[in-house]
């Protein structure tokens, strides 16, 4: 997954804690195995190589996490969309240096995209209805990852730990000993507001688009919106609270690429959610479904 995952846990043995954690990390490797799509042998990759007007059986993990995915591309009306990947993968390579694609190769890459043509068939087989259909779980896979762990760690009996996917998803089980939840600082490129909010038995995740974005029309990013093909253009940064690693990881990069006007009314219908969007000059808005968001500074 390119992130690297931090683990804290409490137990009455630091020994059991530590087995504990460490049946965790073998569960991120496991879904990493499964779900990356760097990995050529990942069930992923082998699914993106075959699934073209074919059937193909996929194991459990795949077949669960592309149906979530369809379930959030459904709720935020086609901005968060996981066979987004011809697109992600072009403009990718623009930040790596090879210059904005032609107009061709974007509409090319374009083609290729839409939620609506993947077709899940269960228990366990997943059909592509387009030729080029790619599908990348850069948005979601590190949510689904930290739940996994999560349950793992709970079945070895933790109650009180923090699993941390390189910042960008955050999900805390119960709270540290003697406190009544664990403190996380969310992302604030204002620096002025400092918001941070209190996780229990919650995760939180962050999205904000690859600076070159913001210099023009042309500049790419990883963050596509779906809808125009290009490198989204928004200077907010977005953290979503959910009850789980996969929800709020979805639900992040589906906010980012509503804004903040839409991703209100998407996150307003949804049970125990939390949002904020941030901009540079400390522009903010706000949904409290869930755990209070408080402020560090100026407030
Ligand atoms: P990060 O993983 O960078 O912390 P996100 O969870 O927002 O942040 O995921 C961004 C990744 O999601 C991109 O690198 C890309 O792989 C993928 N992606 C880009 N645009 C979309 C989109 N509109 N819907 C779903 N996935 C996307
Ligand atoms: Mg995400």
């Amino acid at each position: 997954m390119g992130t690297v995952f931090e683990i804290a846990a409490y137990d009455q043995t630091s020994q059991h804690a530590l087995d504990a954690i460490e049946k965790a990390f073998q569960e991120i490797v496991r879904v990493d195995d499964l779900l990356s799509n760097y990995k050529t042998d990942s069930a992923l990759s082998y699914l993106n190589s075959s699934a073209h007007f074919h059937a193909e059986k996929v194991p459990s993990d795949l077949y669960r996490v592309v149906e979530e995915s369809l379930r959030f591309s459904r709720l935020s009306g086609g901005k968060f969309d996981i066979s987004v990947a011809p697109l992600v993968d072009l403009w990718k390579a623009a930040i790596a240096g090879a210059g904005t694609p032609s107009l061709a190769r974007q509409q090319a890459a374009r083609d290729c995209v839409g939620y609506e043509k993947i077709e899940l068939t269960p228990p366990d087989q997943i059909t592509f209805h387009s030729a080029c259909m790619q599908l990348d779980l850069g948005a979601i896979g590190k949510g689904y990852a930290v739940d996994r762990a999560a349950e793992v760690l709970q079945s070895s009996g933790i109650r009180n730990a923090l699993i941390n996917a390189g910042g960008s998803t955050i999900l805390a089980i119960g709270s540290p000993p003697g406190q009544s939840a664990w403190l996380v600082h969310l992302r604030d490129p204002s620096r002025k507001v400092d918001p941070q909010v209190m996780l229990k038995d919650e995760s939180v995740s962050t999205s904000e688009q690859t600076a070159p974005s913001l210099l023009g029309d042309d500049s790419p990013g990883h963050i596509i919106d779906p809808d125009t093909g290009r490198p989204l253009r928004t200077e907010f940064a977005v953290s979503v609270i959910a009850q789980t690693g996969t929800a709020s990881d979805a639900l992040s990069t589906a906010s980012l690429v509503l804004g903040p006007e839409k991703g209100k009314v998407l996150l307003y219908r949804m049970a125990g959610v939390s949002a904020i969007w941030i901009s540079p000059d400390a522009q903010m808005e706000v949904v409290t479904g869930g755990p209070q968001i408080v402020f560090g500074k100026g407030f």
